[in-house]
């Protein structure tokens, strides 16, 4: 038996629960979560972001969009995604957000693990 803090134990019994592989052990859970731990999906970005448009506060139409176009060198990463309905994504378009004017009102950043689990609540392991 591994002993082990309480507040883990419990996200383990989360992710082991959602995931429906009662048959992995304790490490099995461990390398689960972190294949999730980083990888970017609409929902969730939109879970990080309060499901908000992070131009306007909307909450509906919500789309990506990359602070710093791809086209412009920007990268598909945590740091350059944020949540945007789909008027304020038009209306950047193609620039930066100097030239659009155009701020995310919070600096996009790696969500916790958190993120991650409800997400995966929500819509499965896969989504
Ligand atoms: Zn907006």
């Amino acid at each position: 038996m591994i002993s082990r803090p309480m507040q883990i134990s419990t996200r383990i019994g989360v992710v082991q629960a959602i995931a429906g592989f009662p048959r992995f052990g304790y490490r099995g859970m461990i390398l689960l979560r972190d294949a999730h731990r980083r990888k970017i999906t609409r929902r969730a970005v939109f879970a990080r972001d309060s499901w908000t448009c992070q131009y306007c506060g909307s909450r509906s139409n919500l789309t990506v969009d990359h602070v710093i176009p791809r086209s412009k060198g920007g990268a598909s990463s945590w740091e350059n995604i944020v949540a945007s309905c789909a008027p304020c994504n038009r209306r950047k378009g193609d620039r930066l957000p100097r030239q659009a004017g155009m701020h995310p009102r919070r600096a996009p950043r790696t969500p916790g693990a958190e993120i991650f689990i409800a997400v995966a609540g929500e819509n499965g392991v896969q989504s």
